[in-house]
């Protein structure tokens, strides 16, 4: 009989996994086996799971895309990697290389790509594959567990935030403090922006003040496109939402001043309305930010490797991970959640 290893399973979409043992992977051409030391639990995972997006991964299969561990079986061929590095998985699990998007540095629009936890089995088990070419290094002397949320909600905000725009000493209104929320504010206040920050809960916006937001909302207790027109006199230069909430959306845009950029990292299911005439009479942009390239997952490590970004984090197990997920859907997770292998 094959090794086995113990991961927690989507059989089925639902917010349902199943912990048991399966078979233990061989690492093929580019491929490393990691054996496991931590893994973040991202909203991405619920959603995964759950089947909410229009392309839909294939049960059975293991969630995750924040994992890290320790290199313990190389494939065959060169690899940029050795036994003994640690590296993580991630969401742009692998990409092409060869494509128009791949060739311009811009892989997270690979259409050929590969993702963590959806298309190919990802960190919610206490082994995993990655590909050598496209996985991040971790840098040394880190917590394992503290780093594990840099890999999606760090590089996925550090990114979005980087295509807002905004400049040092501009508004930017982060909307939605959660998982990636949280981490926003840090590397917004990091790079010299005053940061505003929207959620519907209010220890949230605890949160948000304590990584240094300046200003904080709670859009169920005031519309906060005027709160923040009028806070900014005029409206913020950049917004980032990470919101799960279709309402924060059409929100966003309504809160920016002229010539404002709104990105948009969350992805619940659903549609929002927008009014045509704003966008055009505002000159706004507004456009989706997927991850980031492997260019920018160093750079977001390397912020928290420099103490500039510090997640806020609880340690869970891996048979926790469907109370993690209620605690997701029903919005009364602080920071992140990471598992202990
Ligand atoms: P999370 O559950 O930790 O946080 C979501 C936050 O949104 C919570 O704090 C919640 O209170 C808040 N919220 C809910 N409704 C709101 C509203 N109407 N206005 C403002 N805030 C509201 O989730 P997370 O792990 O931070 O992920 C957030 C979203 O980002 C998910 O949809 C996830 O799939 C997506 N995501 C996208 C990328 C990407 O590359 N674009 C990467 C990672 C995650
Ligand atoms: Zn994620
Ligand atoms: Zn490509």
């Amino acid at each position: 009989m094959s090794k086995q290893f113990k991961a927690a399973i989507v059989e089925e979409f639902g917010p349902t996994l199943t912990v048991r043992e399966t078979d233990l992977p061989e690492p093929g051409p580019f491929q490393a086996l990691v054996k496991n030391v931590a893994s973040g639990i991202c909203h991405t995972d619920v959603h995964a799971a759950c089947g909410d997006w229009p392309v839909k991964p294939e049960p059975a299969f293991i969630p995750g895309h924040e994992g890290v561990g320790e290199v313990v079986k190389l494939g065959p061929g060169e690899h940029d990697v050795k036994v003994g590095d640690m590296v993580g998985n991630a969401w742009l699990w692998s990409a092409c290389g060869v494509c128009e998007h791949c060739l311009s540095g811009h892989e997270t629009r690979c259409e050929k790509a590969e993702y963590g936890g959806y298309t190919v089995d990802g960190s919610f088990g206490e082994y995993m594959l990655v590909d050598t070419r496209y996985c991040p290094r971790i840098p040394e002397g880190v917590d394992y567990q503290e780093i594990a949320p840099i890999l999606c909600a760090g590089v996925t905000v550090y990114k979005g935030l980087k295509v807002t725009n905004t400049k040092p000493g501009q508004f930017v209104v982060i909307s939605g403090i959660g998982g990636l929320g949280h981490i926003a504010v840090q590397y917004a206040v990091a790079m010299g922006m005053r940061v505003i920050a929207v959620d519907i809960a209010d220890d949230k916006l605890e949160l948000a003040k304590k990584h240094g937001a300046e200003y904080t909302i709670n859009a169920k207790e005031k519309d906060p496109a005027e709160a923040v027109v009028e806070y900014t006199n005029g409206g913020s230069h950049g917004v980032l939402v990470t919101a799960v909430h279709s309402d924060a959306f059409g929100q966003a845009i309504n809160m920016t001043r002229r010539g404002a950029t709104i990105v948009f990292n969350g992805l619940p299911p659903g549609e929002f309305p927008v009014s045509i005439f704003n966008i055009v009479l505002k000159e706004l942009t507004i456009r989706g930010s997927l991850v980031g390239t492997r260019k920018d997952m160093a750079e977001a490590l390397d912020f928290y490797a420099r103490g500039l970004v510090k997640p806020t984090w609880k340690q869970v197990g891996l048979d926790d991970v469907n109370d993690v997920f209620t605690g997701l859907i029903d919005g009364t997770i602080d920071g992140r959640r990471v598992i202990k292998y």
